[in-house]
């Protein structure tokens, strides 16, 4: 007889970086949005499973975050505490003796002052 622990669930997603929980988190608020509407989904339980020892262990540094994706998948949250708007940014390539002006925007980042 096998002493492994089992555990149900409805939808496994493998590994907790950005695109992991972004998909639970969306999967959880549709199907709530569909029971309100009168749909009689079970109520599907996700289970997220991520091999480093926390989430986003293996993934951000955090230095520089694009909050448009953050706030829709969380909207109405605050940005975190550590988190500084970027008043202005510059892109550049760098040479040896000179930095060139790279042209880009990146008005939507924050940046975590890393
Ligand atoms: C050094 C570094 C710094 C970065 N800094 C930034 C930054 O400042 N800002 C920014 O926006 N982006 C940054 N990035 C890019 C960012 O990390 C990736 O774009 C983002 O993590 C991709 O998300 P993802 O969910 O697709 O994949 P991942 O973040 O790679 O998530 C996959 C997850 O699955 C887990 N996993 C894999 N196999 C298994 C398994 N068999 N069982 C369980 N879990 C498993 C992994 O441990 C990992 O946590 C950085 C990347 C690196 C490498």
């Amino acid at each position: 007889m096998s002493t492994r622990d089992t555990l149900h669930t409805d939808l496994l997603v493998v590994g907790g970086g950005p695109a992991g929980l972004a998909t639970a988190i969306h999967f959880r608020r549709r199907l709530a949005e569909l029971r309100r509407e009168g749909s009689e989904l079970p109520d599907f339980t996700v289970t997220v499973i991520e091999k480093a020892r926390e989430f986003g262990a293996h993934c951000l540094s955090g230095a520089i975050v694009d909050v448009g994706p953050l706030a829709r998948l969380l909207p109405g949250r605050e940005l975190p505490s550590f988190a500084v708007p970027c008043a202005e940014e510059e892109v550049a390539w760098l040479t040896q003796t000179r930095a060139l002006p790279a042209h880009g925007s990146r008005a939507s980042c924050v940046s975590a002052g890393t």
